[in-house]
């Protein structure tokens, strides 16, 4: 087979296997990969991907704080004895100064636990959402009601699983009515968020929404400028030695929910693949 005709049958396949997780059904493929379509396997799940897959570490790091008066509970999974045990030792610490300091304490909150984050400390790919909502707010883990679903299935369309990613928020605690946070909140919450980053140092971050790229983008224009495009999150802070990492904003999911459209699911999909690529994912 041709390599071009092998490409055109991978994506092909890759775009029949989004349509059919992803929800996309309108998947920009080019014509002579349409004309293939036919011929592509069930399952759609090419090998590349599979390969992906079967070769990430499989645990995923689960951390709940529970907040109920004065009992505060911290839980994660056992880890392997691994250099990823250092990075979770970071990321812990990272928690426990977080709980120290209370960066929260005067926002309009009464969140029942803290959602500090959670997934692989090896992670290659990040998202950062922008606060928990109530089910995350109730089981202590990032996106986990209806954004968390779609987050999964954009996930899954990429060929990879949570165990695979991080996943963290601007806010680590549920804003009363889930508002939208302010400016000032996001940046009192930064230095955590910042320092998981670093820590995870992924080879690309999606920012999920208005609030996370525009904290880590310093910029405040609309998501219709902001998406689709490479941006540099460069964190220089004082005392600290100054690191870049390339970030590519999408829409949140809950904004794709509100507008369940092919267009709007398209350039989410599209926005994705741009993050395959860079990452080294089959897109
Ligand atoms: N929305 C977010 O931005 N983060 C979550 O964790 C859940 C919903």
């Amino acid at each position: 087979m041709t390599t071009s005709r092998a490409q055109a049958l991978r994506i092909a396949a890759q775009a029949a296997d989004t349509s059919r997780r992803f929800g996309v059904d309108f998947v920009p493929v080019s014509s002579e990969a349409r004309s293939f379509a036919a011929e592509t396997s069930s399952s759609g799940v090419t090998e590349d991907n599979r390969r992906v897959i079967e070769t990430k570490p499989e645990p995923a790091i689960n951390v709940v704080v529970r907040t109920d008066g004065h009992s505060t509970e911290h839980l994660t999974t056992d880890m392997p004895r691994t250099s990823k045990k250092t990075k979770q030792a970071q990321l812990d610490d990272i928690l426990a100064r977080y709980i120290k300091d209370e960066p929260h304490k005067g926002f309009n909150t009464n969140f029942k636990n803290i959602v500090f984050g959670e997934g692989n400390p090896d992670a290659d790919l990040m998202f950062v959402g922008e606060a928990p909502g109530a089910d995350e707010d109730e089981q202590g883990r990032p996106f986990v009601g209806r954004s968390g679903q779609l987050l999964d299935k954009m996930i899954a369309a990429m060929g990879l699983s949570r165990s695979d990613v991080y996943i963290a928020n601007v806010l680590k605690t549920r804003p009363i009515n889930n508002a939208t946070p302010t400016l000032d909140q996001a940046e009192k919450c930064s230095p955590y968020l910042f320092d998981q980053i670093r820590v995870i140092n992924p080879g690309a971050i999606v920012t999920l929404g208005k609030p996370a790229a525009h904290l880590l983008l310093k910029s405040g224009l609309a998501m219709g400028q902001l998406r689709g495009r490479w941006w540099t999150f460069r964190d220089d802070r004082l005392g600290l030695d100054p690191v870049e990492y390339q970030v590519m904003p999408t829409f949140h999911p809950a904004y794709v929910l509100r507008n369940h459209t092919p267009e709007t699911r398209g350039k989410v999909w599209s926005d994705l693949q741009q993050v395959m690529k860079k990452i080294g994912l089959p897109a």
